[in-house]
Parts: structure tokens; C-alpha cells; sequence
């Protein structure tokens, strides 16, 4: 595949493996295990049955009529709000946790942003019966208090950071020294497409069952197994790889990615990593982020959580330098106003993440016999509060 990643972690220009030479001999047993390890028969036997019994897979191909009359056009929603844990981050926590084990690691560290993937990691320990540590920014533990609970309860510990600015990118320090510290039984689970190779690989690979469903449930559906469009919400990367892996080298199939706009691309609070990013290393790879004119990191902002990061995976920094995929856009507001668009329309609450794939449908041009699908990344359960505040807002008469 035009693609793939080459043997030294690259795809193309993006990615490799930056980190410090201290984690040079975990990275080099994790890449010298993984790929032979997830291709034995036995391995894809317990993860696939783990996916079905347990997470619910596959998830549903659902044909929004009523979206689909609203835009003239087909599009189909891919359900991953309807996995166990309410996402589709659940997929690569699976695939992680069985190598893990296979691996002999029996302590799983984590970082966690918004909390979505401290929730996948801590439940699969629980399953598995696994010791799980997940390091969270002090702000955020303030801001995500329902998730640090699900963690606690599910018999995770969180361990707050308060260095830097107390978020994401503190965490992620904070995880790399653990695993610094504790090379021989530890495994570190990165939640997207990020971090150094062979993690964005990886973690491609566990979400690519996505676009597996898809070819089977399309060719069912349609008689042909690919859409003329996939549209997915960007924040690393992970669901839209998934939902992208097994298509890639069609180019009958137009990708197209969703970025946070926040408040307005250039209001300076956004988390549009591509559009507004450049050359950088973040998260122990080369690829395009948010930086100022000395290298220093821009604090993203966005109403999601989950899209509330300064770059974006390798794979798709890739991707759309080659212009194989075509990047847009979604404000707040733009998202918010999708999000109650396809309650009232189709019944489905959307993450908010999910919303803004939603909210591009507004900025396509469709023909009426073409089929599109929408990947839904989530369900919006834990974004009601601001879907509220919106709803409050707009019968005030404020903006
Ligand atoms: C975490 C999350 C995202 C963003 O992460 P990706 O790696 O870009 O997929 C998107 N949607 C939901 C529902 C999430 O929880």
C-alpha cells in the first residue's frame, strides 16, 4: 500500500521515533513484538470475539433517510456511538490489553485528556485484571469530573499532574517518565494515532475494523463495497484511520477530515492542527501541529474535548500533504447546531467530536446518487451540559 509506513516509522515525511534515548529499548520491544504477535491466529480469534461479544461489533451501517433527504444525497451513519463505553476508542483499548498480556505487562499506564480514553483503558484492565494507572492534568481533572469517577470506579487510580499548564501534553510527559521508570512490566497505552512508531501504526490497525464492517455492510446495502465519501472528526486521528484504512489506496473514494475550528480558525481558539499547523515533533513524532514562531506549542482550544489537541497523527499529516485527503472545518457553533440536527432528524444524540463531521455535511456540494458515510465516532451522553448551555443561549436570544 501507497500508505504504509516504511521500516523506519515514516510515512513519507511524518512520523519516525523521537523520544528519549532512555525509552529507545521499550519502543524497540514493542516494534519487535507487535505486528507478529497481532497477526497469530490465536490473538485475532480472542480480539474478535472480544468485539463482538463485549463491545458490540460490528456496529451498525445505519442509512439516515431523513439526513439524507435534508442534503439530496445518501449518507450512511457508521455507529461507533453504539459501542460498549460509547466510543469507538474502545476498538484500540481491546487490541492493546491482548498484547499487553501476550507481552507479559501486567501495569498499563494511560494519559488522558478529556478522560474518554482513561474510561476504554481502565475498563479493559478491569477485564482483564490488570493494574492501571492513568495520569491526568490537574485543569482537566477539574473539568472532565464524571469520567475521573467511571476511572476510579472501573478501579483505576488517576494520577493528577500539576506541571505545566496541568492538561494533555503534562500528562503525556508524565506517563513517559513512568515508562522510563518502569521498562520490564509496564505497557503504555497511547489512545490515537500519535506517539512514536509503531503506536500510529498500531493503533491504525485496531481501529481499521471500521472500514472492515464498512466494505461487507456497503457491498450488503449497495452492491459495491465503498461509498464515494468518508467523513470523520479529526483530533489525532484515530477514528477517521479506521474508517479510512481499508480505502486508502481507492481513489474513488474521496476522504475528507474534520477539524476543530473552535471560535473561528483565526480567532486564535481553535484546534485546526492542520490548516493553521507546521513541521514539528509533538508526542515523539514528526508531523504538522500548532506552534509559534520559536516551536512552542499552541494551547488548542475546542467545545470537544476530544478534538482538543495541537497536532495530529502522522499517518494523516501524510495524507493530506499528499492531498489525499481533504481537510475541513467545524466552529463550535457550526457543530453544536449539527448536533441537534441529527437528534430531531434521526433520533441520535452525537458526541460533540462527532458533530463536527456532522457539521461539514453543510459545506459539500452532493450529488443525489452518491453515497456517503459519516463516521459517528460517539454518542453525546457526556456533552449534554454544553448542548444545554446552547439551547439556554439561543432562547435568550444571545448568540
Ligand atoms: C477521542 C474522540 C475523538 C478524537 O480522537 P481521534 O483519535 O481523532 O478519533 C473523536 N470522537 C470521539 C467520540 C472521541 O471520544
Amino acid at each position: 500500500m501507497k500508505y504504509e509506513v516504511d521500516l523506519l516509522g515514516f510515512y513519507g515525511k511524518y512520523g519516525g521515533s523521537f523520544v528519549p534515548e532512555l525509552l529507545h529499548a521499550n519502543i524497540k520491544e514493542l516494534e519487535n513484538n507487535y505486528k507478529k504477535i497481532i497477526s497469530e491466529v490465536a490473538f485475532q480469534k480472542e480480539y474478535y470475539s472480544l468485539l463482538q461479544d463485549y463491545v458490540g461489533r460490528p456496529s451498525p451501517l445505519f442509512y439516515a433517510k431523513r439526513l439524507s433527504e435534508r442534503y439530496k444525497t445518501n449518507i450512511y451513519l457508521k455507529r461507533e456511538d453504539l459501542n460498549h463505553t460509547g466510543a469507538h476508542k474502545i476498538n484500540n483499548t481491546i487490541g492493546q490489553i491482548l498484547l499487553a498480556k501476550r507481552m507479559k505487562k501486567n501495569r498499563i499506564i494511560a494519559e488522558t485528556g478529556a478522560g474518554q480514553h482513561g474510561v476504554a483503558t481502565a475498563t479493559v484492565c478491569a477485564l482483564m485484571g490488570l493494574s492501571c494507572i492513568i495520569y491526568m492534568g490537574e485543569k482537566d481533572i477539574k473539568r472532565q469530573a464524571p469520567n475521573v469517577a467511571r476511572m476510579k470506579m472501573l478501579g483505576a487510580q488517576v494520577r493528577a499532574v500539576s506541571s505545566g499548564s496541568k492538561t494533555l501534553k503534562d500528562a503525556t510527559n508524565e506517563a513517559i517518565r513512568d515508562w522510563i521508570n518502569n521498562p520490564i512490566d509496564t505497557h503504555y497505552i497511547i489512545g490515537s494515532v500519535v506517539g512514536p512508531h509503531p503506536y500510529p501504526e498500531m493503533v491504525t490497525l485496531f481501529q481499521s475494523v471500521i472500514s472492515e464492517e464498512m466494505k461487507k455492510q456497503l457491498m450488503d446495502k449497495i452492491g459495491r463495497s465503498y461509498p464515494d465519501r468518508i467523513i470523520a472528526c479529526i483530533g489525532g486521528g484515530s477514528n477517521a484511520a479506521g474508517a479510512y484504512y481499508h480505502y486508502l489506496d481507492n481513489n474513488k473514494v474521496e476522504l475528507v477530515s474534520v477539524e476543530a475550528g473552535g471560535l473561528g480558525i483565526h480567532s486564535g481558539k481553535s484546534a485546526a492542527s492542520s490548516i493553521l499547523g507546521s513541521d514539528g515533533v509533538i508526542h515523539g513524532s514528526l508531523t504538522l501541529l500548532m506552534q509559534d514562531q520559536d516551536g512552542q506549542i499552541e494551547e488548542p482550544y475546542s467545545i470537544s474535548a476530544g478534538l482538543d489537541y495541537p497536532g495530529i497523527g502522522p499517518l494523516h499529516a501524510h495524507l493530506i500533504r499528499t492531498g489525499r485527503t481533504k481537510v475541513l472545518y467545524a466552529t463550535d457553533l457550526e457543530a453544536l447546531t449539527a448536533g441537534f440536527l441529527l437528534a430531531e432528524l434521526e433520533g441520535i444524540i452525537p458526541a460533540l467530536e462527532s458533530a463536527h463531521a456532522l457539521a461539514a455535511l453543510e459545506k459539500i456540494n452532493f450529488r443525489k446518487q452518491e453515497h456517503t458515510v459519516v463516521n459517528l465516532s460517539g454518542r453525546g451522553d457526556k456533552d449534554m451540559q454544553a448542548y444545554m448551555e446552547y439551547k439556554n443561549r439561543k432562547k435568550d436570544g444571545k448568540k
